[in-house]
């Protein structure tokens, strides 16, 4: 079968924001892009869709936050952002917590009232752990950075069910996205921009991808006709799984996958926050979304909610998360160094870098891929 039908300078596999910035930023320059798309809708992980009118976040929570300006900007040209905060609240055994770990979290588990009690606390439990020096995995990362009765409660059993590994087989940097601060602030980023577009995510690639240069073709397959695409097209931005385009000659790459269900009850607030994780190791889920909170807004006495269940992946199931361990890292340097040798494909987003990216993150790089593009 023909593909290249209408001389496309790019085809674009994978209409999530890797490539449907790239295929926006090459109409703008005079490029035609063919974009094809495994799923049945566009944005990828950040497809919403509105129920009640709620935006409801099909891949679980999306809140952009950033410090990069030009991310920023660049973002709000195809939208509007609510003043949205993310502050989430943890569930351990029945007693709740702010998070991230701040002066809140430390009054909570200690009764501590200020800065250097809350340190001193964390000191004396670091010590008592014998942690010293460069951590060497997640755990001995928490509890230098807060301590052991912190760790056990709030991080350990969440951390092991989302990843479904111990806490000592994982990289340290996972525990690090969370910030740790000695001012009661339960805002759950650092970062000067934060929100949640006002009309949900898929409004913002609608706009991106409504041009005359850019097709869209959902519910295909790269794979079924790779061959025939690679030879076809000048150019391809792949965005797809890195170990799959090459035909996992190495060995397959690790991922996590998670799985949601979501139930509608007839109040306006079921749980009083957006987002409230279960910390223990036994509930089965990590967090429940209330999505309404997200929003600020919604039709009256209609809630939804969503539990979201990690799990292993497999190849039928979605991979979400990279596992950035150090057998997977090594195996993505081969299938990296593979990448660069071939010049007519660009390798973009959290699943073509095999990078556990935010969102801003994966703006950024595919401005950047833009500018590499176009020479400018
Ligand atoms: N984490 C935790 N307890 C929590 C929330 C997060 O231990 O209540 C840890 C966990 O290891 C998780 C990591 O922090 O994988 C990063 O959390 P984040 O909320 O950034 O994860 P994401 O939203 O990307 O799934």
């Amino acid at each position: 079968m023909k593909h290249n039908t209408k001389n496309y300078d790019y085809l674009i596999v994978g209409a999530g924001p890797f490539g449907a910035i790239f295929a926006h930023e090459a109409a703008s320059r005079g490029k035609r892009s063919l974009i094809i798309e495994r799923r049945s809708h566009i944005a990828g992980n950040m497809y919403t869709h509105k129920e009640n009118g709620i935006n409801v976040h099909d891949y679980g929570a999306h809140i952009f936050h950033t410090d990069n300006k030009v991310v920023w900007d660049y973002i709000n040209q195809f939208t509007e952002f609510n003043g949205y905060i993310n502050q989430v609240v943890a569930n351990y055994k029945g007693d709740l917590y702010n998070l991230p770990f701040n002066m809140n979290t430390f009054y909570q588990m200690w009764g501590v009232k200020t800065p250097a009690e809350a340190q001193a606390k964390i000191a004396e439990q670091r010590e008592a752990a014998g942690i010293s020096g460069t951590p060497k995995n997640l755990e001995e990362q928490a509890i230098s950075l807060i301590g052991t009765d912190i760790y056990e409660k709030l991080i350990k059993g969440y951390t092991e069910k989302q990843w479904g590994r111990k806490a000592t087989e994982l990289p340290s940097f996972i525990i690090r996205r969370l910030p740790t601060r000695f001012i009661y602030d339960n805002n759950y980023f650092n970062h000067r921009y934060q929100g949640v577009p006002v009309d949900g995510y898929t409004a913002i690639f609608d706009k991106m991808l409504d041009s005359d240069l850019i097709d869209v073709q959902l519910d295909t397959d790269f794979f079924a006709d790779k061959e025939a695409y690679l030879s076809e097209f000048p150019r391809i931005v792949y965005t797809g799984m890195i170990d799959q385009f090459f035909d996992y000659k190495f060995g397959e790459l690790e991922y996590r996958s998670v799985r949601f269900e979501s139930e509608t009850l007839p109040t306006d607030n079921a749980q009083g926050n957006s987002v409230i994780n279960y910390t223990d190791a036994e509930t089965p889920f990590t967090r429940v979304m209330e999505w309404r909170h997200f929003d600020q807004k919604g039709d009256d006495d209609v809630t939804i909610l969503t539990r979201e269940y990690p799990q292993d992946w497999d190849r039928t199931k979605e991979a979400y998360y990279p596992v950035n361990d150090h057998k997977n890292s090594e195996l993505f340097r081969q299938y990296k160094h593979e990448a660069d040798q071939v010049d007519n494909v660009i390798m973009g987003g959290r699943l073509g870098n095999y990078q556990y990216y935010d969102m801003d993150m994966v703006f950024h790089a595919a401005l950047v891929a833009v500018e590499k593009e176009f020479g400018e």
